[in-house]
C-alpha cells in the first residue's frame, strides 16, 4: 500500500517510520510511505502556508491554494515545480490523472470516527493521502477540493495532525496482509468482532502471589476458547457497552 503525507513538518515521521512493525513493513515493501513537505508546494518567497482568518478571530488558517497545489502534485507524481495551477486555472476543480482522486484523508476533530471497521475499508485501497491540519485548520475550499475523507482520531484536540496521521498509518498498516506475518491476526483482536480482547498471562505462573486462570494451563483448547469468549464479553459489558449496542460506524465523510 502507498501511504503519502503532507506536513509542514516532514521531519515529524522519522521517528515512527525508524521504528518496529512500521520500519520492518516499509522495508519489506508492503508500506510505501512518502513524506512531502507542504511548504515545498508555497508559490511564495517565504513560503507561506497560513493567513489571517477572513472574518477575523484568533489564531492563523491554512491557505486553501497551498493544499490544493500539493494535492495536485501527489495525486499526479509531479514534482512540486511544475504544479501551482499550471494544470488549471484556479476556478477549475483540481487535476487528477484519470479523473480519479486517491482517497485523501483530512485529519481534523469534525472527521468520521476512526474505527477498526474504517481501518478495515481504508486498508483496502491502493493508495491513501494524508493531510495534516496545523494552526487553526484548513480553509474550508481545501475540505471541498482536496479531501475524498475527513478523519478524526477521538473527542479531543491535537496542536495538529501528524500525530493523527501517525495514528491511521499504523491502524491501516497493520492490516495489510503480510505485515504482522503468520502468527499474529488481527482478526480475533479487540473491535473486530465488536468486542474488546480477552485478558492474555504468560510466564511467570506465579508473580507477588497472583497466579494465572487455571484453565488456561489445563491444555483442553475448548475450555480454553470458551473462557476467552466468555471474559471478551464480560469486558465489552462492563466498559464499553456502547460497543455492544451499536455498530462502529459512521456515514462516508462523517459530517454529512
Ligand atoms: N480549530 C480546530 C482545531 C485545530 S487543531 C477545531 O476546533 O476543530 C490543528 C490541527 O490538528 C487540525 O487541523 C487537525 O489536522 C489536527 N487535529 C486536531 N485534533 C484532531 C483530532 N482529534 N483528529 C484528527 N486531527 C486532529
Amino acid at each position: 500500500m502507498r501511504i503519502d503525507v503532507l506536513t509542514i513538518f516532514p521531519d515529524w515521521f522519522d521517528g515512527p517510520l525508524t521504528t518496529s512493525l512500521l520500519a520492518k513493513a516499509h522495508a519489506a515493501g508492503l508500506l510505501d510511505l512518502r513524506v512531502h513537505d507542504l511548504r515545498a508546494f508555497t508559490t511564495d518567497r517565504h513560503r507561506t502556508v497560513d493567513a489571517t482568518p477572513y472574518g477575523g478571530g484568533a489564531g492563523m488558517v491554512m491557505r486553501a491554494d497551498v493544499w490544493v497545489n500539493a494535492a495536485e502534485a501527489v495525486w499526479n507524481d509531479l514534482p512540486p515545480a511544475t504544479t501551482a495551477g499550471a494544470h488549471a486555472p484556479p476556478a477549475d476543480a483540481p487535476f487528477v490523472a484519470g479523473g480519479e482522486r486517491p482517497r485523501t484523508l483530512l485529519l481534523t476533530p469534525r472527521g468520521r470516527p476512526l474505527t477498526q471497521a474504517y481501518a478495515r475499508e481504508l486498508a483496502a485501497e491502493p493508495r491513501l493521502v494524508l493531510c495534516c491540519g496545523r494552526y487553526e485548520g484548513i480553509d474550508e475550499r481545501a475540505h471541498d477540493l482536496v479531501a475524498t475523507d475527513e478523519v478524526s482520531i477521538g473527542d479531543y484536540v491535537l496542536f495538529g495532525g501528524e500525530v493523527a496521521a501517525a495514528v491511521v498509518i499504523e491502524t491501516v498498516t497493520r492490516l495489510v496482509p503480510g505485515v504482522l506475518g503468520n502468527h499474529a491476526s488481527p482478526e480475533d483482536e479487540s473491535f473486530s468482532s465488536g468486542l474488546l480482547e480477552y485478558p492474555h498471562y504468560t510466564r511467570p505462573a506465579t508473580l507477588r502471589g497472583h497466579g494465572v486462570p487455571e484453565v488456561l494451563t489445563s491444555g483442553d483448547h475448548g475450555a480454553v476458547a470458551r473462557w476467552r469468549t466468555e471474559r471478551a464479553e464480560e469486558l465489552t459489558r462492563r466498559r464499553r457497552p456502547d460497543l455492544l449496542a451499536a455498530p462502529d460506524d459512521h456515514g462516508p465523510r462523517g459530517n454529512g
